[in-house]
């Protein structure tokens, strides 16, 4: 569908119901608010919609179900699988417009925002009070509350509080043909049959549109010891983590790993400096609340008696644990400004990585020899974050069709060991013809039948997770 062929009196019912400045068609925006932070997919949506009610996000849809209009539900559009990428002249319906904090419950411990409040802000609105929203990650500055809902958005503070799942009390949603329902509120607890919320929660606007959310907050942690240490190998990296994670000294609240390679990228593009004279094969980050600081300082110590690490540094101070904090969380934005990366987003049951990552070293070898793989996540909740660089010698399209053909040697090693082909990221379009390996067939079965019911016409991000 183009922009010519959406329907004459759907436009002019639009035109017609809603403030002027409601529908945009202007190329530009056309193209920013077609596409993700995937960049594989070429936008092209036919209009762009900016409600500031949930009602006209309701006659929106209520109008697009009626004209079998497809819409694609937009947030921050910080999604690495395409699930907001509107490539084929669909209406984007963005919620930015949509921002408004509600006062936070200083007894309930909650606030009701729109789904376009961005995370950050959401932050800052709590601090304020003491409490946080620990939705936390490297794109919070752009990520919306509605997206990271949408996709049960990770990151890095999952070791320690679990999935945005976990900090919802209460959603507001727009169905495909324009209801509006109010989903548990700001109940805690709640007994009365199925929890519709959940429904929503990670189905990536495919079942119907989140319009404001009641958050679950807590209170913010007290000042975190930013560690950096330097291990030669994955094996290493699990090991130190295993100690870490038997210690009552402090307790963790963010485990991260990289490799060397993404070090140097980070360094090449970011222009930063290891804290460390001699590289190294491995790195962690590890970001502790403290509870007993002689202890910790002993842990410390026995560290480098143990040769559990070869080298280790402490940040004194905020502006050190943000220096230390850059060299992980610049990794994706350096990759993708250095190179062509290939991304994957895999999780494995965190007893079963050890196994896992030797099998890992094996497939690189035999699929992409001598190529440039930099891997790094959040490996205290089993989730690696797998990068294929682009070799110089090849171009893009060898390239992208050499990964493709690759990918499914990797998935059939995470099936075997029980893992998840999208740890955080989500399907969207990126891995929807690899959904199998995570999912049975019975269960497809039950969410295309789910998605029937919800969204009967299929205006609801076609194409999107899986075809119905
Ligand atoms: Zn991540």
């Amino acid at each position: 569908m183009s922009s010519a062929s959406l329907p004459a009196d759907f436009l002019r019912a639009l035109s017609e119901g809603f403030p002027a400045d409601f529908l945009t068609q202007d190329a530009e925006e056309l193209k920013e608010y077609g596409r993700d932070w995937t960049r594989v997919y070429a936008p092209a949506p036919s209009a762009v919609a900016l409600p500031r009610t949930t009602d006209e996000v309701a006659r929106l849809l209520a109008l697009c179900h009626q004209h079998a209009v497809a819409v694609v539900p937009s947030g921050g559009r910080t999604g690495l699988a395409g699930g907001a990428v509107a490539a084929k002249g669909e209406v984007v319906l963005s919620l930015q417009r949509m921002a408004r904090l509600g006062p936070v419950d200083l007894l309930g411990n909650t606030v009701r925002v729109q789904a376009g409040a961005v995370t950050e802000a959401v932050h800052r609105h709590c601090a304020e009070h003491g409490l946080t929203w620990p939705v936390d990650f490297a794109s919070k500055g752009s990520s919306t509350v509605g997206g990271n809902i949408a996709t049960n958005a990770g990151g890095v503070k999952v070791i320690r509080y679990g999935l945005t799942r976990n900090w919802v009390l209460g959603l507001q949603v727009v169905t495909a043909d324009g209801r509006v329902l109010e989903l548990n509120g700001a109940l805690e607890k709640n007994n009365t049959g199925l929890d519709l919320r959940q429904l929503f929660i990670g189905s990536e606007g495919t079942l119907g549109v989140i319009t404001e959310a009641t958050l679950k907050l807590t209170q913010l942690p007290g000042k975190q010891d930013v560690f950096l240490f330097a291990v030669p190998d994955v094996a290493s990296v699990l090991r130190l983590f295993r100690d870490a994670r038997q210690q009552t000294a402090f307790l963790i609240s963010a485990y991260e790993f990289f490799t060397d390679r993404c070090l140097s990228r980070v360094q090449r593009h970011r222009k930063l400096r290891s804290p460390f004279e001699a590289p190294s094969g491995c790195y962690v980050l590890l970001e502790a609340e403290p509870r007993d600081a002689a202890a910790v300082e002993a842990w410390l110590g026995s560290l480098f008696e143990r040769g559990l690490v070869t080298d280790g540094t402490q940040a004194q101070g905020a502006a050190q644990a943000a220096e230390l904090w850059a060299l992980r969380e610049g990794i994706s934005e350096s990759l993708s400004a250095t190179g062509l990366p290939h991304k994957n987003d895999i999780s494995l049951p965190v007893a079963g990585l050890e196994a896992f990552c030797a099998e890992l070293e094996a497939v690189f070898q035999s699929r992409y020899p001598g190529w440039e793989i930099c891997l790094f996540g959040h490996i205290g909740d089993g989730n690696l974050h797998v990068n294929v660089m682009k070799p110089d010698a090849l171009d893009k399209a060898e390239f992208l069709a050499h990964t493709k053909q690759a990918d499914p040697t990797m998935f059939e090693l995470v099936r075997k060991h029980a893992g998840s082909i999208s740890a955080e990221h989500g399907i969207g379009l990126l891995k929807k013809d690899y959904l199998g390996y995570s999912r049975s067939e019975e269960e497809l079965a039950l969410l295309r039948a789910l998605k029937r019911t919800l969204d009967p016409r299929g205006v609801l991000n076609p194409g999107k997770i899986l075809d119905a």
